[in-house]
């Protein structure tokens, strides 16, 4: 169970101010999207909600507590990158386990994470593979894996697909909204593709230069933009 509130948040990089004071309140098990062009600050915000940039101005609340200031590990986050690099030389239930064993966690209960894990990502019969034995779409799920061992209460993905296929992008944003339904995690996701925003959130915000320029349901941004930004960006093709 979690929630996310952002409060004016602003982040500055010495005197350029690239977020410009964005609000939001993420409810409990919602699939947030933030979706914009390269370069209006996605990235940026969503690394000040998991604690590796600071924030300069405004406030995070998790569950309601002020977290600008809490260390990214007892933030109850778990994040899955662009690159989720894998480590090549581990099997697949090592690299899922491996941030546990970090955490000190005993093998037995590694294993079992691990192994209910697998399950939920139909990763079973590849937990011996190394990463190059298996496919970019098998690799994606590792790294869900990674994530999801550590049973966190807010899931954040930066652009997590676009190292894929066509195809198999379109897979994947089922097979993600599917599995964060399951467990009902609420996420903050990333993507600069207007059509993965409209086919995957429950809310999206359309972000532009470090402003939030509408936040809405698809349908809503859909037929209701509200900036010329928000139409001229959700009508053209990704
Ligand atoms: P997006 O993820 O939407 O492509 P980013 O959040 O990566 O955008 O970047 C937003 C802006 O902040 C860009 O202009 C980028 O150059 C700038 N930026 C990002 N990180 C830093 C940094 N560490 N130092 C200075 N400028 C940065
Ligand atoms: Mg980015």
């Amino acid at each position: 169970m979690a929630t996310v509130d952002l409060d004016n948040i602003k982040k500055r990089f010495g005197t350029t101010e690239v977020i410009k004071g964005v609000s939001l309140s993420v409810q409990d098990g919602e699939f947030i999207v933030i979706v914009g062009p390269s370069g209006c600050g996605k990235s940026t915000l969503l690394r000040m909600v998991a604690g590796l940039e600071t924030i300069t101005e405004g406030e995070l609340r998790i569950n309601g507590v002020r977290a600008n200031d809490r260390e990214p590990m007892d933030r109850d986050i778990a994040m899955v990158f662009q690159n989720y690099a894998l480590y090549p030389h581990m099997s697949v239930a090592q690299n899922m386990g491996y941030g546990l064993k970090i955490a000190g966690l005993p093998k037995p209960e590694i294993a079992a994470k691990v192994a209910e894990a697998a399950k939920l990502l139909q990763l079973t019969d590849l937990l011996d593979r190394k990463p190059k034995q298996l496919s970019g779409g098998q690799r994606q799920r590792v790294a869900m894996g990674r994530a999801i061992v550590r049973e966190p209460s807010v899931f954040l993905f930066d652009e997590p697909l676009s190292n894929l296929d066509a195809k198999l992008r379109v897979q994947m944003r089922l097979e993600i909204r599917e599995l964060q339904s399951k467990l009902g995690i609420t996420s903050l996701y990333v993507t600069h593709d207007q059509v993965e925003a409209m086919t995957m959130a429950d809310r999206m915000i359309v972000m532009n230069a470090g402003v939030t320029e509408q936040i809405g349901t698809p349908l809503d941004v859909y037929e209701r933009p509200e900036t010329l930004f928000a139409a001229q960006f959700i009508g053209s093709p990704s």
